[in-house]
């Protein structure tokens, strides 16, 4: 599934699609501009299975570029599919309740084309981490993509790497990925649930 990917969040998306099964729960942690929202609309949904995305962003901004991305791509049927909040991902237990979840999708940092002086940060980044374990299905996986360029960005991807470190191994699998010939390419977490 690298074959041919230039990009972190196209490698991010084939892995997400071998997890993702129709009908699935998933959660879009860091909303931003709807990319990946959109890219898990279409993996939990087609004409026979709805799915559902929970999608979240501190930013309102974020969710109205998100909306209207889904606007001008999907109909309306399937936009129902998608919850948004303005939330911080640290709360996201709040929203999920008690259903099971296949997918939380992190990509960390700053709104592209937005204020880049509001991004994510180590504390609240792991408290989602820790939320996003517990409502985690078994099978499921915490993707995490954590870009580098900008100041703390270093700092947060340690933060991650840490928290992805420290897991039991008979529970889960942390894998990275890293772009070994593109030294400031986002680095991608993989946090696999047994
Ligand atoms: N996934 C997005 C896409 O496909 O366009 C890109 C996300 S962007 C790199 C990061 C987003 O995280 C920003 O929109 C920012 O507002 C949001 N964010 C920052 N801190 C947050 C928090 N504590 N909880 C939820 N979202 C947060």
């Amino acid at each position: 599934f690298i074959t041919g990917k230039k990009k972190a969040t196209e490698v991010a998306h084939s892995v997400w699609k071998s997890i993702i099964q129709k009908g699935d729960t998933v959660i879009d942690a860091t909303c931003g501009n709807g990319y990946d929202t959109l890219a898990l609309l279409t993996m939990v949904s087609d004409e026979s299975y709805n799915g559902c995305v929970f999608g979240m962003d501190i930013q309102q901004e974020a969710l109205d570029n998100t909306s209207s991305l889904l606007e001008i791509s999907v109909d309306e049927n399937k936009r129902k599919l998608v919850k948004l909040f303005k939330l911080c991902h640290s709360k996201l237990e709040d929203i999920v309740q008690e259903t099971p979840v296949r997918l939380v999708a992190f990509n960390l940092g700053y709104l592209p084309g937005g204020d880049k002086t509001i991004l994510t940060s180590p504390r609240t980044t792991l408290a989602a981490l820790h939320a996003a374990c517990k409502v985690l299905q078994s099978g499921g996986l915490i993707s995490v993509m954590v870009y580098i360029g900008h100041p703390g960005g270093r700092d947060e991807l340690e933060a991650v790497q840490g928290f992805a470190s420290d897991l039991p191994v008979e529970a889960w699998t942390s894998i990275e990925f890293e772009m070994l010939n593109r030294p400031t390419a986002p680095v991608l977490v993989l946090i696999f649930k047994k």
